[in-house]
């Protein structure tokens, strides 16, 4: 046998080590891979962990921006609605001034509004009934403290049926002549609404009102009803034998009939009398005498055509305000 040369031995030994350290190297890169592999199981088990925690501190934030967003509309809304009367009062007075009087007593005049009386010490809170059918108010509330049955927070009321005027509009028409008018004998006014889109229900009106420390709640509403016949004005209080606010009857009972009585007399409206009730909502959850005015039926063409004419407002509103001073005379 030929003696192998020693390049031959050679090359077979470094053959063989390639092969041995090509095995060791591939054994060592599969583990590798392995606990590679574990390591990212891991890490992406941490990802989706970090993805849920952020998706839910995501959708926190949302809600509270859109909360915050809201509440800058809501007030956005308010503040727009108070520029606009103050430009409109402004420019009422501006008007007066160049009318009636020399430019160099305008400014002082601005300054200083003279439409209003020194303060009477009383509290009057309005609530202009229903709002825009375009605000959801469907959603339920109890009618009453502890009561288990509910009605809806609000509704959207009646329509002139010869106007085409919506109750919510001419209720706030109404109700902010008569703050006007109320401010002018010295009266602090508390507005439950002063627009058509503010979303607040019944219960929230009684409560609002009340908490601004309103003495008495004068609720301004219009009838409605199939028969055009029906006319004239009544005034809602809650019964005697209320569950909720029976204590109040007394004093209820009397602001309704001083308001009624010198609204009709103001306006010539047939008299209907006081109803009590102990299914309003906006009643039952007041804290202070409180009335409803159904000032006529829409669904009169008398009652209608008359409530919506800007002059005959004005009486409307004088007799309402004889009616809140009667009260405050009487207590
Ligand atoms: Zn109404």
């Amino acid at each position: 046998m030929k003696k192998p040369s020693i390049m031959a031995v050679l090359l077979f030994l470094t053959g063989l080590l390639c092969i041995v350290s090509l095995f060791f190297f591939t054994k060592s890169t599969t583990e590798q891979i392995i606990a590679t592999e574990k390591d990212v199981d891991t890490v992406t088990e941490q990802i989706t962990a970090k993805q849920k925690e952020f998706q839910t501190a995501q959708e926190k934030y949302t809600a509270a921006v859109d909360e915050v967003q809201n509440n800058i509309n809501y007030f956005k809304q308010k503040a727009q609605t108070a520029s606009q009367k103050q430009e409109k009062e402004k420019a009422d007075i501006s008007e007066e001034e160049t009318a009636s009087k020399p430019s160099v007593f305008s400014q002082a005049d601005a300054s200083e509004p003279d439409n209003f009386s020194a303060d009477n010490g009383h509290v009057v809170g309005i609530d202009p009934g229903h709002q825009g059918e375009n605000v959801d108010m469907s959603a339920p509330e109890p009618i009453g403290p502890g009561s288990s049955e509910t009605k809806a927070k609000c509704t959207s009321g009646t329509r002139g049926s010869f106007t085409g005027i919506p109750e919510y509009q001419l209720n706030l028409n109404v109700s902010l002549q008569l703050k006007d008018v109320l401010e002018q004998r010295g009266y602090r006014v508390v507005m439950t609404r002063t627009d058509n889109d503010t979303a607040i229900s019944n219960k929230e009106r009684a409560e609002y009102a009340a908490s601004q420390g309103s003495e008495i709640y004068v609720r301004i509403h219009a009838n409605g009803t199939d028969s055009s016949s029906a006319s004239g004005a009544l005034a809602m209080a809650p019964s005697q034998s209320n569950p909720y606010v029976s204590s109040l009857f007394d004093q209820s009972n009397r602001l309704s009939q001083c308001i009624l009585d010198s609204y009709c007399q103001a306006t010539g409206f047939q008299n209907l009398g006081i109803q009590y009730t102990d299914t309003m909502t906006g009643i039952n959850w007041s804290t202070v005498p409180v009335t409803i005015l159904e000032m006529g039926f829409m669904t009169n063409q008398n009652d209608d055509t008359k409530m919506n004419d800007s002059q005959f407002q004005q009486t409307m509103v004088e007799g309402i305000a004889n009616g809140i001073d009667a009260y405050f005379a009487s207590v």
